[in-house]
């Protein structure tokens, strides 16, 4: 399997050909696109069949297979056993088994019509980064251990990512976390999650600022070329491939626990921001996967709904982005989306070029096919299954509060708002899976005002936020965050 960018110059595509451990390490291409496989691989309707009674590290073994060629199978085999164990994906609710890994639940069955909770947040950190992060901890520390090599992981979290990335990167071989924070930002759940780990090549740095300075200072690091080798620094951003393939995975596994021949068809509901979770559903739909729809769900931060309601993509500004209760799809631009416009465009890379050099310079592009818009692709957007919908503040605790009450389930904000997106595209005879992204503990403060009561913690988080904490403050200045990196690293 070979991989190409999706700015790849005609010229390029003579150079040496990408394979997967090539792109693991890596973030951007090196001409400022994302990776792609040259082409999807496909999925027999006999593999199926065959799929239906494997275990979730059994399917995962076998999709990855087809994406990391140049990884021994052996090898590949014990890191899915190794990564997607009931041990791991322990934290389900009551008459769900942490050995399903993503539990299916029917929520609400009405006439032909199915309404269906895909549980992804039962990893360490309740959030679903965990569903990838955790692979990519086993497969950074493999790749690393062959050559005696070492990475230093430097990035930036206002929340979910920095603790899934910790919790994956924890104890490993070769490997250090270096995660910037807004010093006292983040809920006191989260940073006592990411503050309470004491292993020794964890960096917590709250930095006196926002998440803005924060990402500025990743930048600034990222753009001294001499520094960043010298001291091996890597990323885990949503935009790195493996992670998109990990994710690829529960959606078969969605499809094969919901469905018992493969005429049936299912659609997904995903709580969509960076669109890296529903860009792997669009991967499973491309590689066979009977999907009907797939319903990208935003809150009030409206970039992808506006496209699929438009054709026109404008990202906005930090000052335009809220700050919403579903605060892990708070993004003014959605940093995978460049891989469905790619395949949209018919893979023409100097289109996609030209399209997100429109984005950089004038802050979006328009494809509605309208006098004086880019293009008319927009078009073809259904032949992709994609639909979407927005959710507001408000739809949000009424969605908790009627889930509560008529299934007695807490689900969290972001859960919520596909819930709320799911139900105005229920179809006769097509199940609706929508995706749980994270568990209501994490965002307990929303859950109080929408049921007066606190959401249910998890054995074994009881008491997380008086654990003792290690974390360093430091002012938003580049220099001395090199000079605590080096200091650390030794480099
Ligand atoms: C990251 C995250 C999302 C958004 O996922 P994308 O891949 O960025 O679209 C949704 N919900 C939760 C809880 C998250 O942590």
């Amino acid at each position: 399997m070979q991989y190409v960018s999706t700015r790849a110059a005609k010229a390029a595509a003579s150079q040496a050909p990408q394979q997967f451990s090539d792109i693991l390490l890596g973030g951007l291409a090196p001409d400022g696109g994302l990776y792609l496989p040259a082409e999807y691989p496909q999925v027999s309707g006999a593999e199926l069949d065959a799929w239906r009674k494997l275990s979730y590290a059994d399917l995962a073994f076998e999709i990855l297979k087809k994406f990391a060629t140049d990884i021994p199978e052996a090898d590949l085999k014990k890191l899915t056993k190794k990564t997607y164990t009931a041990e791991v994906y322990r934290n389900v609710r009551k008459g769900e088994k942490s050995a399903d890994i993503t539990p299916l639940r029917i929520l609400e069955q009405d006439g032909d019509k199915t309404l269906i909770l895909q549980a992804l947040s039962n990893g360490p950190t309740l959030a679903f980064k965990d569903m990838a992060m955790q692979l990519l901890g086993n497969l950074f520390e493999y790749t690393l251990a062959k050559d005696g090599a070492e990475l230093n992981i430097f990035g930036a979290t206002s929340g979910d990512t920095g603790s899934a990335a910790e919790y994956a990167m924890r104890g490993k071989k070769g490997i250090r976390v270096f995660m910037l924070s807004p010093h006292k930002k983040m809920s006191a759940f989260q940073s006592a999650q990411m503050f309470s780990l004491q292993d020794p090549n964890i960096f917590n740095i709250a930095v006196e600022g926002v998440f803005d300075d924060c990402q500025d200072l990743v930048k600034a690091v990222s753009n001294d070329l001499p520094f960043k080798a010298k001291q091996k620094i890597g990323t885990v951003n949503s935009i790195n491939w493996a992670r998109v393939v990990a994710q690829v995975v529960y959606y078969f596994r969605g499809y094969l626990a919901a469905t018992t021949d493969n005429a049936q068809k299912v659609s997904f509901t995903v709580p969509s921001g960076n669109f890296g979770n529903i860009c792997a559903g669009h991967i499973a739909r491309m590689m066979g996967l009977p999907i009907d729809r797939l319903v990208a769900a935003t809150n009030e931060n409206d970039v992808l709904d506006e496209f699929f309601r438009t054709g026109v993509y404008r990202v906005r500004k930090s000052a335009e982005t809220y700050h919403t209760s579903s605060p892990s799809m708070d993004i003014s631009k959605a940093s995978n989306f460049e891989r469905f416009i790619y395949d949209l465009v018919g893979r023409d890379a100097e289109r996609v070029r030209a399209l997100f050099h429109k984005v950089e310079t004038e802050g979006g592009f328009d494809l509605s096919g309208k006098p004086g818009s880019d293009g008319d692709e927009f078009k073809l957007v259904s032949n992709y299954g994609f639909s979407s919908g927005k959710s507001t503040h408000k739809d949000r605790l009424d969605t908790i509060r009627d889930v509560q009450d008529d299934f007695d389930i807490t689900i969290d904000t972001h859960t919520a708002d596909g819930i709320k997106v799911a139900r105005q595209y229920m179809a006769p005879g097509v199940p609706m899976i929508v995706l749980e992204t994270a568990l209501a503990a994490k965002f307990n403060e929303t859950i109080l005002d929408a049921l007066g009561v606190d959401a249910e913690r998890p054995p074994g988080f009881e008491d997380i936020e008086s654990l003792p904490q290690k974390f360093v403050v430091m002012p938003a200045d580049v220099v001395q965050m090199q000079a605590y990196i080096a200091a650390n690293t030794g480099l």
